[in-house]
């Protein structure tokens, strides 16, 4: 069982601040800027691609949460979604999530 899991089960806490039947959005325990939470859905997925086609509307349910989170908490006008995909990508939690990053100016190419 992954960690995510234990807080979708709320075995252990989170800061959560949304949450509906399909996913639950909390802030990043170390942060990597001003704004930096996690987009998970409630459906243990190990990674995006593992994903069926039945999980086609989950995950445009998650994108549709990062905008509507973005609006709730004022910076739906600057925010970046990042998702790691497997661990060399830098993934180390193996249930699917959506990182939502504000509050400092970001470059790119990404790291
Ligand atoms: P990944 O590296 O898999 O893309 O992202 C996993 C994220 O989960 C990391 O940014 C890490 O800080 C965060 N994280 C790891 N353990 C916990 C925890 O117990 N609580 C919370 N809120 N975030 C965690």
């Amino acid at each position: 069982m992954t960690l995510f899991q234990k807080i979708i089960d709320k075995e252990i806490p989170a800061d959560i601040i949304f949450e509906d039947d399909l996913s639950l959005v909390f802030k990043d325990i170390n942060p990597q800027a001003p704004v930096h939470l996690l987009i998970i859905p409630k459906k243990p997925m190990v990674k995006v691609s593992d994903a069926s086609e039945e999980d086609k509307e989950l995950l445009g349910h998650l994108m549709w949460v990062a905008g509507e989170v973005a609006r709730q908490i004022g910076v739906e006008d600057t925010f970046r979604l990042v998702v790691n995909n497997g661990a060399k990508a830098g993934q180390s939690v193996f249930h699917v999530h959506i990182h939502l990053l504000s509050g400092r100016p970001f470059s790119w190419p990404p790291g």
